[in-house]
């Protein structure tokens, strides 16, 4: 009640844009006197209203209800709605009485997976098992990479793949630390029994980020058992890990020996184009139309995580909306340099310079770091590592190494060569000069 009536008094006290932007999509899933949950869409909402609405909120409980409420916040993916009414939940929980919410992401799908050079093996390998689970030899599954990767994406696209394709099969999905918390909280209330039951009845099991078992010997234990029953039955097990299964500390080498048994792929940070692609597709789900230069742009700056390109998209779009205001290049940068901080400076690559160069030369990137040296390549590839050295100060070596294996000295001397050169070649310093000022980015 406390929160229709709060959002009847944001609607009266902000602009239009703010309130349909920010309290439009929010709804109130629980109330009680002193607290008061609250479901958005994503994390950054969450983040934006308590950074900029929550003294509106604290005043509008305190002066209009005369209450101190304190808002916890779910981001609504997590209670996913693929489940309508009359389908069986997901998982259904046997500890207690309160459903608990089918832990798939919804959007997480194979048709939302955007392929790479960097992905590819393991999307193959998560599809493979979603297609036929318990029955290849990738038994079990272990998707491990960086942050902000996919990796949780590839495990939910392969529960949502079953949802869909057989609808009689068990899946089961936990976090491992979902797995400690019910495996604690069972013994507590001496109901180890159902947990078992509850882990072990699994079809498919799904277990997000392993290294949270680290350390923990009694869970450790129990998913032991828990993986051997699933494992001699056939059942197929997934899992994810922040590093390779094989160089993991703190889990024992019993469980680590049973991870290698079956395939481990790894997901890398995505190389440009996948970046473009990625925030190309963001892009549209989110309805917003962008220049090709902005998604460059962005796709430059902002590059190992996915999770970071998608909130870059979500920012901006927030950001225009909220200032009632075009997405011009401007507010791209802005929005960039807002995610990168420091960051951003030093974040280049000799791949970026490469690029750059190339554009401006139209020599093409092969031909910069290869081996031919007509006059119009040789001074693409002098520009070039010039650049490199002065932008990225790497050393002379590894350098040559990027540049098709040349020594230390050949480095030196395009450096030096470009030097002396740009005070009397002035189409040469043009030439640097555009590629310095689009290299040198974001303007401070
Ligand atoms: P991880 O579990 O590896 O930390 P996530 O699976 O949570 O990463 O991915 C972070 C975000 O990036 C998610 O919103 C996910 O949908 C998105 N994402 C990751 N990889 C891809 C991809 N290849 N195509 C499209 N979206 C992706
Ligand atoms: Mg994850």
């Amino acid at each position: 009640m406390i929160w229709a009536k709060t959002k009847d008094l944001l609607r009266e006290r902000l602009t239009d844009h703010a309130y349909n932007t920010w309290f439009e999509p929010v709804t109130c899933i629980a109330e009680t006197p002193s607290e008061i949950i609250l479901e958005v869409p994503n994390q950054f909402f969450y983040e934006w209203i308590e950074s900029h609405y929550r003294r509106t909120l604290d005043t509008i409980f305190k002066n209009d209800f005369q209450q101190n409420l304190s808002i916890k916040y779910t981001v609504s993916p997590e209670t996913v709605k693929s489940v309508t009414a009359g389908e069986e939940p997901l998982i259904r929980s046997e500890r207690s009485a309160k459903t608990t919410p089918p832990l798939l992401n919804r959007n997480y799908t194979f048709t939302s997976f955007i392929e790479g050079a960097n992905n590819q093996f393991a999307r193959a390998a998560a599809f493979s098992v979603a297609e036929s689970p318990g029955q290849s030899t990738f038994n079990p599954l272990v998707i491990y990479g960086g942050v902000g990767l996919g990796k949780t994406h590839l495990l939910h696209a392969i529960g949502n793949h079953i949802l869909q394709t057989r609808p009689g099969i068990k899946i089961v999905s936990a976090s491992s630390e979902k797995f400690t918390q019910d495996f604690i909280s069972s013994i507590q209330k001496n109901k180890t029994v159902e947990f078992s039951r509850y882990y072990r009845k699994a079809d498919i099991l799904l277990i997000d980020d392993i290294q949270f078992f680290q350390r923990k010997e009694q869970t450790q234990e129990q998913f032991f058992h828990t993986f051997n029953v699933l494992y001699q039955a056939g059942k197929q097990i997934v899992m994810t890990a922040d590093q390779y299964p094989g160089e993991m500390k703190g889990l024992q080498e019993r469980l680590l020996s049973r991870f290698q048994s079956g395939l481990s792929v790894d997901i890398q940070p995505p190389d440009f184009e996948t970046r473009v692609a990625i925030l190309l597709e963001k892009a549209e789900m989110n309805g917003l139309e962008l220049p090709y230069t902005y998604i460059e742009f962005m796709a430059t700056h902002i590059k190992d995580n996915i999770r970071e390109l998608e909130s870059t998209i979500i920012r901006l779009l927030a950001t225009s909306s909220l200032f009632n205001r075009e997405i011009d290049l401007e507010l791209v940068k802005k929005v960039v340099r807002e995610r990168l901080g420091q960051r951003a400076l030093v974040d280049l690559s000799f791949e970026d310079i490469v690029r750059r160069v190339s554009r401006l030369t139209n020599v093409t990137e092969k031909e910069i770091v290869g081996v031919r040296r007509t006059k119009h390549i040789a001074q693409a590839r002098q520009i070039a590592i010039y650049l490199c050295r002065e932008i990225l100060n790497n050393s002379l070596s590894s350098i040559g190494l990027y540049f098709g294996g040349r020594d230390h000295t050949t480095i030196m001397h395009a450096c030096q060569k470009i030097e002396s050169r740009l005070s009397s070649d002035l189409q040469l310093k043009n030439l640097v000069n555009s590629a310095r000022q689009e290299l040198n980015r974001i303007p401070a």
